[in-house]
């Protein structure tokens, strides 16, 4: 309970219970560190979590050269990213760590290249329009006003 950061909960009868709800952050770090494993959180059980003893684990030297090197990407196959890598890809962006304990992030996914290429067409297109004036938004993006 005292690791809310949003003061959350509350003791009640002897157990914690969710007493301010708008206060909470859906951090889930309550259902986390539970040292009983006797917090559920909009339907997750402590039990059916990733536990990580036993888990395989890269060394210390392995995360620090992936973070001196990866690189935003660039250049992209022509096939469309397999299915189930995708799949396994997206469902592992819900446990990215934000930094900030907010969990509501929302992330755009296209799923073919023909998606992708579809919006980069339209997204093209109103940047055009909006250059050449033809349409105007009552609040441009940043990126669109001049410095
Ligand atoms: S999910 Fe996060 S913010 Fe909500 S009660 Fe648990 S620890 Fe607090």
């Amino acid at each position: 309970m005292r690791d809310c950061a949003f003061r959350a909960l509350k003791m009640e009868g002897g157990v914690p219970r969710m007493a301010f709800p708008d206060r909470c952050m859906k951090c889930q770090h309550c259902l986390a560190v539970c040292p009983t494993g006797a917090v559920t959180f909009d339907g997750k059980r402590a039990a059916d979590s990733v536990s990580v003893a036993g888990l395989s684990l890269p060394s210390f030297e392995a995360v620090e050269n992936w973070l001196r090197t990866r690189r935003s990407m660039r250049h992209f196959a022509a096939e469309d990213v397999d299915r189930a890598a995708l799949s396994r890809i997206l469902s592992a962006l819900g446990n990215v760590p934000t930094g900030c304990k907010v969990r509501a992030l929302t992330f755009t996914c296209f799923p073919t290249r023909a998606s992708m290429d579809g919006f980069r067409r339209d997204f093209i297109s109103v940047l055009e329009r909006h250059r050449d004036g033809t349409i105007r938004a009552r609040r441009p993006a940043r990126f669109l006003r001049p410095h």
